[in-house]
Order: structure tokens, then C-alpha cells, then sequence
């Protein structure tokens, strides 16, 4: 009785611990919103301080002595005997954590941070002016802060492991090389029937004349019908579109407009939506400790994925809201029918930039990166190399090679970043989206007749019972293979493709 006394006293010290470091976490994504919405660029400089300050703060509460000592002491008491109830996911998921942590020096932790600050703001500068060489200093200490990174976690086949493992626990390279490789082999032939079928989609439609201001309400209005909650969010604008959680009731996405690219910012702030939704879905109560965080950045992607594609790409999402965008660009559509602008919107093309691709050929670009960041984390590629390299890669995969690097290497900020093993988990989003959704399909009866209906509500609620309310119970393969009863496959991805695309271009 006095042990099991004592076994709470610690319990709820270590959960203390664990709240005051997510008070520091979100302390910093409040420091990187600003950086990357409202900061002038002269105040970049003191904001890498800032940062790189604030993570020796936080590691240094993550990996003090006494953690170690308390999960110790609980590490085999009745708190931590199901590893899947509250407490056993706590103490499970914060050991697992420590054990990762403790490994790194302070001064690696502060070094990455500050050179990721820097990092981003030479790249924005490297994009702008296209010189990839300026760049290639910073990139190539990234590169070396990252293997020093992987060496001080310890692998047994790869560095790549390690780093993957940070965004997606218990993700093994040669398991997602596997999967993503079978994707490409059913996913080249396909892209390959869409371009060589007659049946073309005229795409300028949503070329036409959006009008920012109406760009704006338009997306705010879909994301709030899909159920992003503004009373617990705001949407901003910036020049690479993301989703941070700042604290329970606190929900930051962001997206960038251009007046002649409709899909652009309109399915980017579904996807932000996505992400932002299951960041609101997380157990309130349970903020700053693994029963109420997201799981991995492979299913918080399968969530905007989700959104973004299976439902906001949908004949019958339109079919609800075409006559509102009719009424919100009336010069750009007033005159166009719904079956043409919903082939516009899912126009397939081999195309250079990835946040511009289509739902087909995007999973290529992220094979591209994977395969080359694995190979300079692996050191068979030379960052001098890594222009060349990429354009090799764009015309063998998707047989076009971009005109510059802005257009080409220098057109994503997670290197720059050292953000190395994150790409994956946006082809594993994609992967475990297709899945879920055709399980929530199955579970609900349908999903077609609710969305011509403007009812959003029925797949939200399933997503978040079985996914958001879950925080880290699960790994994601577990919670896959929970949800799905099978493991995760390209296949049901392949089914949405397959069926979808031979549809629009008549396969
Ligand atoms: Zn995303």
C-alpha cells in the first residue's frame, strides 16, 4: 500500500516534469511561428539565440537526473503494466523519449537548433538568388551535425534509422524503402496510362483570376465546415505553409496565396485543417504528456492528406460547395461546369515542384528526397553533388529536369532545416490516409452521401475516436494494424488512385 503510494507521489512528479518541458516546446513553436509569419529580417539573427537558448533550456528539463531515476523506480510497478493504458503510455512513451535524449550532448542539441534558425534563413536567400553554391557550406555542416546526431543515438544498420525514428517511432529505413518501393512500382505505370490518354483536362481553369481577399474567406469557410475550430485557431500567411500547436485551445495554420493558383492555397489550408484538427482533437486534459500527443508525423500527415485529398478533392465535396465558389469567384467560374472544374482540380502532371503536385505524382517527389537524403546521411553523396544528382533523379522518375535550382534542389526548407528522415512520413501520410479513409468508408456505410450534404461531421468524429483521442496509446503501426486489422500496405492507396484517375481520364 505505501509502495503504491509512493509509486503516485513519483508518477506525478515525472508528469509535472513532463507538462513544464511541453510549457518550453510550445514556448519555442511560438518563437518559430513568429520567425516564419510576422518577424522583419533583421531580427533573425537574435531569434537563432533565442532558439538555440530555449532548447538547452528544454533538454536540459527532459534529460535530468532524477527522470531517469523515477522512470526506474516505476519501471516495473502496477503503473506501467499495461503499456497501453494511461499510465503505461506514459511511462512507456517518456522512457522510450529519455532514452533518446539523454544520448545527445546540450551542446549538439543548442548547435542544431541555432544552425536550423540560420539554416532556414540563408536557404530563403539561397532560393531567392538561385545559388545553390552560397548555400552548400551550410547545408554540408547541417549534414555533418545530422551523422554526428545519429552516431551520438547509436544504429545498428544505418543513420538513417535513428533520425527516421524521431519522426517516426519504431520506423525502420528498410521497411519504408520497402513499401515506398512497391508504391513506385505499382504508381510509374499508372502516371505513365494518365499522360498517354487521350482524354486531356484543361487545367487553365483554375488559373483564372482568384481574388486574394476571396481566397481567403472561401478556404477560412471550408475549413471551418470541415471542422477546424476558429475559436481555438487562427490562420496566417507565409511563404512555406505549416500547422503548430501552441497549447490546448491554441492551434496556428498558415498557407501563402497566389492570385492565378486556386488549388494552392485552397487544398493547402485543407491540409492545414487536417493537421490542425487532429491537433484539436487531442485529449485537453492530458496536454504535455504522451497520452495526449500526436503519435507520429506520418499519421499526423495521413490526417491533412485525409482531408485534403480523399475528401477535398471528392466529385462529392463539390457537389456541396461548387455552387458556393461559383458564388465567391464568380468571374473565374460562373460560367464553368462542375464536371470541368472538378477534372481541373485533379489534373495528373509530371510537374517540378512538390507542394504544387498532384495527388498521383506527388509520392515520386518524395521518393526523389528520400533516396537522396539517405545518401548523403549515408555519405555515398556528396553535397556538392546534390544538384546534379537531383535533376538526374527528376528526369528518370518523372521525366522532367527542372531549369534551376530554385525550381529544382532549392525548393524545400526541411534540409536547411536538418529536418533528415521527415520526408517519408509525407509518402507514409499518403499510405496510411488512403487506408484509414477506406476503413472509415466501410465502417459508416458510405462517405459519398454525407459530403454531398455538407456533413463533415460523421468521418471527423470516427478519425477522432480511433486516431485523435488515442494521443501516443499506439505506435503507428500498431494503430494501423488496430484500426485496418492489417498492416500498412500501398494497396488501398493504389485502389483510390486507380479507380479515381481511370474514371477522370477514362482508363
Ligand atoms: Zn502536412
Amino acid at each position: 500500500m505505501v509502495r503504491d503510494k509512493t509509486h503516485q507521489e513519483t508518477y506525478e512528479k515525472l508528469c509535472d516534469t513532463a507538462r513544464e518541458a511541453a510549457m518550453l516546446d510550445r514556448i519555442q513553436c511560438l518563437l518559430e511561428w513568429d520567425e516564419r509569419t510576422k518577424m522583419p529580417p533583421a531580427g533573425g539573427a537574435y531569434r537563432a539565440d533565442q532558439a538555440a537558448y530555449m532548447a538547452g533550456l528544454t533538454h536540459q528539463k527532459k534529460t535530468a537526473p532524477e527522470i531517469g531515476a523515477w522512470l526506474g523506480a516505476l519501471a516495473d510497478c502496477p503503473l506501467a503494466a499495461d503499456p497501453n493504458s494511461d499510465t503505461g503510455t506514459v511511462i512507456r512513451c517518456l522512457q522510450r523519449d529519455y532514452n533518446k535524449r539523454a544520448r545527445l550532448p546540450q551542446s549538439l542539441v543548442e548547435e542544431l537548433t541555432r544552425m536550423s534558425v540560420l539554416g532556414q534563413q540563408r536557404w530563403a536567400e539561397a532560393r531567392r538568388d538561385n545559388d545553390f553554391t552560397g548555400f552548400q557550406p551550410l547545408l554540408q555542416k547541417m549534414v555533418d551535425l545530422k551523422r554526428q546526431e545519429a552516431a551520438a543515438l547509436g544504429y545498428e544498420t544505418t543513420p538513417y534509422d535513428p533520425l527516421l525514428d524521431d519522426y517516426e517511432p519504431g520506423a525502420s529505413t528498410a521497411e519504408v524503402a520497402r513499401v515506398l518501393k512497391e508504391l513506385r512500382e505499382a504508381l510509374v505505370p499508372l502516371v505513365a496510362a494518365i499522360a498517354d490518354s487521350p482524354h486531356g483536362v484543361d487545367a487553365s481553369i483554375v488559373t483564372r483570376n482568384f481574388p486574394i481577399e476571396a481566397q481567403e474567406s472561401f478556404g477560412t469557410e471550408a475549413a471551418a465546415a470541415i471542422g477546424f475550430d476558429f475559436a481555438a485557431g487562427r490562420l496566417d500567411v507565409t511563404d512555406h505553409p505549416f500547422c503548430t500547436g501552441l497549447g490546448p485551445g491554441d492551434v496556428r495554420i498558415t498557407t501563402r496565396y497566389d492570385e492565378h493558383a486556386f488549388s494552392d492555397a485552397f487544398f493547402g489550408i485543407l491540409h492545414e485543417a487536417g493537421h490542425g484538427i487532429y491537433d484539436q482533437g487531442l485529449p485537453r486534459a492530458d496536454y504535455g504528456l504522451p497520452t495526449g500527443e500526436d503519435v507520429s508525423l506520418g499519421i499526423h500527415e495521413s490526417q491533412s492528406r485525409l482531408w485534403e485529398n480523399q475528401v477535398g478533392r471528392s466529385l462529392a465535396f463539390w457537389e456541396y460547395f461548387f455552387s458556393a465558389a461559383q458564388r465567391a469567384f464568380p468571374s473565374a467560374l460562373g460560367s464553368v461546369q462542375l464536371p470541368e472544374f472538378y477534372s481541373a482540380i485533379n489534373d495528373v502532371r509530371p510537374s517540378l515542384i512538390r507542394v504544387e503536385a498532384d495527388e498521383v505524382t506527388y509520392n515520386l517527389h518524395i521518393l526523389i528526397r528520400f533516396e537522396l537524403e539517405l545518401a548523403l546521411i549515408e555519405d555515398h553523396l556528396q553535397v556538392a553533388d546534390l544538384p546534379a544528382a537531383w535533376n538526374e533523379k527528376y528526369q528518370h522518375y518523372l521525366g522532367i529536369a527542372p531549369p534551376s535550382d530554385a525550381e529544382g534542389v532549392l525548393q524545400d526548407v526541411h534540409w536547411s532545416a536538418g529536418l533528415f528522415g521527415y520526408f517519408p512520413t509525407y509518402a507514409l501520410g499518403n499510405l496510411y490516409a488512403a487506408q484509414f479513409f477506406a476503413q472509415a468508408q466501410q465502417d459508416l456505410g458510405g462517405l459519398e452521401e454525407p459530403f454531398r450534404r455538407g456533413q463533415f461531421g460523421p468521418l471527423r468524429e470516427w478519425l477522432r475516436e480511433n486516431i485523435h483521442a488515442q494521443g501516443r496509446r499506439y505506435t503507428p503501426a500498431e494503430l494501423v494494424q488496430r484500426i485496418t486489422g492489417n498492416p500498412l500496405s500501398h494497396e488501398p492507396l493504389m485502389a483510390h488512385l486507380t479507380s479515381k484517375y481511370g474514371e477522370i481520364y477514362r482508363l
